[in-house]
């Protein structure tokens, strides 16, 4: 393995720690603390520890802070390629918050205008914040010259629901690979964009189908995958002396907010089938989770040659933007509170092994 390769596999994932602050009803005694921009000292009983990530954002961080270390992926993406970022955490840690904006309030609750309020506001989140500089670098150019088309589903328990679908999808899309290994759903709606008002407005309409789960029974957004998909073609001119051409290059940006990573505990107080329900809610999230997990590793590890993405549904669905020359972000976002401690160890351990 020679020093080039290296520093491309190290540039490939970059793993972005996002402490939330304190909620009022949490105990201010702190797990974790921050010992400069990229290491955290994880303060376990009886020993403490340091791990090193690409950046931490303290708790004081805003959205522009997290945004700001998204840009060598949007840019990337621009210029052509495949990206993923990633909001990976326990329930209540952040990520919605990081991906969307402040919706403390749920959103099946709010009126259209209160939605747009928090995706055009001050804390609007990455996804957001994507569509906005997308398409203001897009409108500098020729109309003629790009495409830009957005596509929202989620995975819940290995199948996936169309989020621009408010009708009932009982058995979920199809997943179809082409003889080229290419994965594609071919029932997902893809929807042309041309400005901002009109793609915040579809993004609702996809926002309030997840948060009333008229797309399938019983469900919890915290539960289910939920991934934001932007695919733009653009017209490229090749020209030397003797030659011509104009081809047209894809890309695609996937945002995803994943399921919580906690192992929830199964209450007492619920029907037989209910329990059931959780069970293989869990072994789904768990599965997907560590299926990405193993296939990050597989991804920065040269000297591996398969990746399990045909493990999970999720990975399979992202497979072609976490392949190739695709740079991965993740955001991990975890709580400062002693009480989270547990699941913000097996949070770190999870970020540490994807480096
Ligand atoms: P998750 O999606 O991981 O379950 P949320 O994004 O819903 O978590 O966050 C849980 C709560 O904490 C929400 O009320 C959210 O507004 C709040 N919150 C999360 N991160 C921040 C932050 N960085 N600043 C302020 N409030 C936050
Ligand atoms: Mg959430």
């Amino acid at each position: 393995q020679n020093q080039a390769d290296e520093i491309e596999l190290k540039d490939k994932v970059s793993i972005i720690i996002r402490i939330r602050p304190t909620l009022t009803n949490e105990l201010q005694e702190q797990f974790i603390r921050q010992v400069d921009d990229s290491t955290l000292k994880i303060m376990r009983p009886g020993n403490s520890l340091h791990m090193k990530f690409n950046s931490i954002l303290p708790s004081a961080s805003n959205q522009d802070d997290v945004y700001n270390l998204t840009q060598e992926s949007i840019l990337s993406f621009l210029n052509g390629t495949n990206n993923t970022i990633f909001a990976y955490g326990q329930t209540g840690a952040g990520k919605t918050y990081t991906i969307l904006g402040d919706h403390s309030e749920n959103p099946s609750q709010l009126n259209n205008e209160k939605i747009l309020s928090y995706l055009q506001g001050q804390e609007r989140g990455i996804l957001p914040r994507s569509l906005y500089q997308i398409l203001s670098e897009l409108s500098k150019r020729d109309q003629e010259d790009y495409r830009l088309y957005i596509s929202f589903f989620e995975v819940y328990n290995e199948k996936i629901y169309d989020l621009f679908n408010g009708r009932d999808q009982k058995d979920g899309l199809e997943i179809r690979e082409s003889k080229n290994g290419d994965v594609q759903i071919p029932d997902l709606i893809t929807v042309e964009i041309q400005n901002i008002d009109q793609a915040l407005d579809i993004l609702m309409v996809g926002l309030r189908n997840r948060a009333t789960g008229s797309t399938m029974a019983n469900s919890k957004s915290s539960r289910s995958h939920s991934i934001f998909q932007i695919l733009l073609q653009q017209k490229i001119k090749i020209k030397n002396e003797t030659y011509e051409d104009e081809i047209v290059i894809e890309s695609i940006l996937r945002i995803v907010d994943l399921a919580g990573s906690e192992k929830f505990k199964i209450p007492h107080d619920i029907s037989i089938e209910e329990k059931q329900t959780r069970i293989d809610e869990l072994t789904c999230i768990n599965g997907s989770l560590s299926t990405l997990g193993h296939c990050i590793s597989a991804l920065i590890d040269k000297n591996r040659t398969h990746i399990p993405f045909r493990n999970s549904k999720l990975t399979r669905v992202l497979s072609d933007s976490l392949s190739g020359n695709g740079k991965i972000t993740f955001i991990v976002c975890i709580s400062p509170s002693m009480s989270s401690s547990s699941e913000t160890f097996s949070t770190l351990q999870f970020a540490n092994r994807a480096k």
